[in-house]
């Protein structure tokens, strides 16, 4: 299938697009743990598997998609490199997946980016470019750059090989755990629902997925409704790493086709499901890495005096864990 507003070249990833980004990624990317947690089985009558990627390089699943897609570059493309823009996760895995392959990387940022986001991403070796958000437009403070220095432009979600890459974690977690019935999945731009959707169709069909964002910036619901893009510009959440204001040209009709449902939640029940990890799990969780879990704990509540999940084998990712500590000390204080 070609995809509209796309160059005729670009077509929708698959789950063979998948399964091949697993290949490159092994020995490269962690093979990352699923973790379970008594407390929570016994209070959702429910059997959960996290799916740690937290613990991937980078600290979150950005690395996987990144790396599947500079490790496609021909020598041409390596020699100049590559260029993203991103205040977040995906800036680091650029930069770490450029420097193990050994390729220039720029990174746009804005200027009021996290000081310990943009010193990780120097610290991969990336050089970092700065901008106004307020005044300038970084899309197109990124392609005049691409253009000029002939470096390769890798968004953070709408790209075939970003969204196999992505993937490769429901892909790992179905492989170690058969015969799930869910699989929360948490949701920015939509490049890791996408490629959680590709995975589950060929291994587990009957698996229901389902994303989760934040109730402020719930625009893949509503675009699901509208059956159309629906863009919210600069939602207000915690979850920093879901204010993509909407959903891509490739990864709209994959989610549109086989997703399940989508369900929101709120920053409160994020700062709840944060705290949850630290205190019973042990793992330190980003407020965009727990819409997952504070996803299917949303679902799992009263419906007809039913818990929806009860007796279910249900799957969450975790999907990061970087969080500047003072900001996160604030959100396990009460
Ligand atoms: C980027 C990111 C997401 C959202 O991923 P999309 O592919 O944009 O939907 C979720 N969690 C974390 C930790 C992220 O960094």
């Amino acid at each position: 299938m070609t995809v509209p507003n796309m160059p005729p070249s670009v077509s929708l990833p698959t789950h063979d697009d998948v399964a091949a980004a697993a290949r490159r990624l092994a020995g490269v990317a962690h093979h990352t743990p699923v973790m379970r947690c008594n407390t929570i089985d016994e209070r959702l009558g429910a059997k959960l598997f996290f799916k740690c990627e937290n613990l991937q390089r980078t600290g979150a699943f950005k690395f996987r998609g990144a790396y599947n897609a500079l490790a496609q570059f021909s020598d041409a493309q390596r020699e100049h490199g590559v260029l993203t823009f991103s205040a977040g996760n995906h800036a680091q895995a650029i930069a770490l997946s450029a420097r193990l392959l050994d390729m220039p990387a720029l990174v746009v940022m804005p200027e009021d980016a996290a000081a310990s986001k943009m010193a990780a991403t120097r610290e991969y070796g990336a050089q970092v470019v700065t901008y106004n958000r307020y005044t300038e437009d970084r899309e197109a403070i990124s392609r005049q750059l691409a253009r000029e220095r002939g470096m390769t432009l890798i968004p953070p979600f709408d790209h075939p090989h970003v969204i196999a890459g992505q993937g490769t974690a429901a892909l790992e977690l179905l492989q170690e755990v058969p015969d799930l019935d869910y699989l929360f999945v948490s949701l920015g731009g939509g490049g890791l629902l996408s490629g959680s959707l590709l995975a589950a169709q060929a291994l587990a069909p009957r698996c229901k997925v389902i994303g989760v964002e934040p109730e402020t910036a719930n625009d893949a619901q509503q675009s699901l409704r509208a059956g159309h893009i629906v863009r919210i510009p600069n939602p207000h959440t915690i979850a920093d790493g879901a204010q993509a204001p909407s959903l891509g040209e490739l990864t709209y009709p994959i989610i549109r086709e086989h997703v399940e449902d989508i369900v929101t939640v709120s920053d409160q029940q994020l700062i709840e499901a944060l705290r949850f990890f630290a205190a019973r799990m042990k793992v330190v969780v980003e407020p965009t890495g727990a819409l997952a879990f504070a996803g299917a704990q949303a679902f799992s509540g009263e419906d007809d005096g039913a818990k929806l999940l009860h007796g279910e084998r249900v799957g969450v990712i975790v999907s990061g864990g970087n969080v500047d500590l003072p900001r996160y000390s604030r959100f396990l204080a009460d």
